[in-house]
């Protein structure tokens, strides 16, 4: 694939990086802190190639960390891009593009009464906690430890992704009296809520949880374990917030929730108050959203008490984007990135038995990372996943970076697959498996 800039050394554009920005990126995880090295510059992507500013390509298992559900650059997605630039950048005003996006969410998900667009998956959890608050007129928050749901002050605690990452508890600057504000209890443990609610009941205003974490790898609710979580905020007046930034329009068209309490054969049927989603909602433009129960959600401003604003908010081409992807993600893509995901944990599984390798592979419908020395229990909770053997990610992750294969630079991170990932770009996965798998056994 042809670089649409010169190819300068990749050394000489990290140095250059760090002495602009604080460790050279704009993302944490972006900086290869726990594999080592130095971070790739990347110029372009296409399908499931990304290219490096040296003009090398990569099978990329990142897909922007999970918008490029559709694959890189579709064409789809391009056309209306290019068509909804050529009529202005932002107009700060309502768009026709904004309902179409929602009413394209409402139809795959239709537990969504109403919804607001944001531009980050932190603010749409953020305003999903204030306005969680807003309306029970109440404090507390419970989240679970090793899930991730952005950056704002009360949920970093215990928060994987990028706190696993770097091995941070949560982040300094958040004050003791917000920190005191989230209970922060293990995952998977209902009888750890039933606790907390029995104690505080009054004073919880919401349970907010990823549909299926996978901030600390991938980790699988337990049989139940949602089900219980809105079975418990109802029967105490508490609200309780799913966050499908990460797995909601990539598990599948209705995300993780469609998989579990919104399948028409659920052993349960449940259904959140409020949902969150990022990511493949905007197709890798900054686009996020809330939404839920319309008697929640009519809480927000202009109609209720609750603020809630943004200059960029429903961006006419982030809409477009938005509104592209989620045409082009078909069932057909829904059933090609299933596939491969079955087919590449699979490999990957048996390449590592054959190196000796003690490990477990993590799922949550097509999302899956793998997680090393844990073949006994898996892993379900933030401990077990903090307690791997996550050294041998390093040598497996540069195995496979040699050879063409572009990892999540984390242990702690998901691989995402897109529709577009074809035969001859799995082949080059699968190829390069084997001294990886052997590389990650010293
Ligand atoms: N929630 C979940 C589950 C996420 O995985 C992320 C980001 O990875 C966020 C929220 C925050 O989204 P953003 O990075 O767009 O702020």
């Amino acid at each position: 694939m042809s670089s649409p800039v010169t190819p300068s050394s990749n050394d000489e554009l990290f140095d250059r990086a760090r002495a602009l920005m604080p460790g050279g990126v704009n993302s944490p995880v972006r900086a290869f802190g726990s594999v080592g090295g130095t971070p790739k510059f990347m110029v372009s992507a296409k399908g499931p190639y990304i290219t490096d500013s040296e003009g090398r390509d990569y099978v990329d298992l990142v897909c922007s960390w999970g918008p490029a559900l559709v694959g890189h650059s579709h064409p789809d997605v391009l056309a209306a891009v290019h068509a909804a630039v050529d009529n202005g950048l932002s107009f700060g005003a309502s768009t026709p593009a904004e309902a179409e996006l929602a009413q394209l969410v409402m139809d795959r998900v239709p537990a969504v009464k109403r919804l607001r667009m944001v531009s980050t998956g932190t603010e749409a959890t953020m305003t999903a906690i204030r306005l969680a608050r807003g309306y029970t007129g109440r404090n507390l928050v419970i989240k679970f430890a090793g899930c991730y749901h952005g950056h704002l002050d009360g949920l970093l605690a215990s928060a994987g992704s990028g706190l696993a990452t770097l091995a941070l508890p949560g982040s300094a600057g958040v004050t003791a009296a917000t920190a005191a504000e989230t209970l922060v209890l293990p995952y998977n443990d209902v009888a750890a809520v039933e606790k907390a609610f029995a104690e505080h009941g009054s004073d919880i205003a919401a349970v907010i949880t990823e549909a299926a974490p996978a901030n600390m790898g991938v980790v699988t609710p337990d049989e139940g374990f949602n089900a219980a979580l809105s079975r418990i905020t109802a029967s105490h007046g508490a609200l309780l917030i799913l966050d499908e930034v990460l797995t909601g329009f990539r598990t599948g068209p209705a995300g993780y929730w469609g998989l579990t309490g919104g399948a028409a054969d659920a052993a349960e049927r449940w259904t959140p108050d409020l949902f969150t989603f990022g990511k493949v909602i905007g197709g890798g433009m900054p686009v996020a959203a809330l939404g839920g129960r319309a008697d929640v959600m009519d809480y927000l401003a202009p109609l209720g008490p609750v603020y809630q604003a943004g200059t960029l908010s429903g961006n006419p081409i982030a809409m477009a984007a938005g509104v592209a992807t989620l045409k082009a993600a078909t069932a057909e893509v829904y059933a090609t990135v299933d596939a491969r995901s079955a087919e590449l944990s699979a490999a990957v599984s048996a390449e590592l038995d054959k190196a000796g390798v003690d490990h477990s592979i993590q799922r949550a419908g097509s999302l899956f990372s793998v997680a090393f020395g844990t073949s006994a229990t898996g892993v379900h909770n933030y401990e077990q996943a903090q307690a791997q053997e996550a050294f041998r990610y390093r040598p497996f992750f540069h195995s496979m970076l040699d050879s063409g294969v572009y990892l999540p630079p984390s242990v702690f991170e998901a691989w995402f697959l897109s529709g577009a990932h074809d035969d001859a770009a799995m082949d080059r996965i699968y190829a390069a498996l084997p001294a990886a798998a052997k590389a990650a056994a010293q």
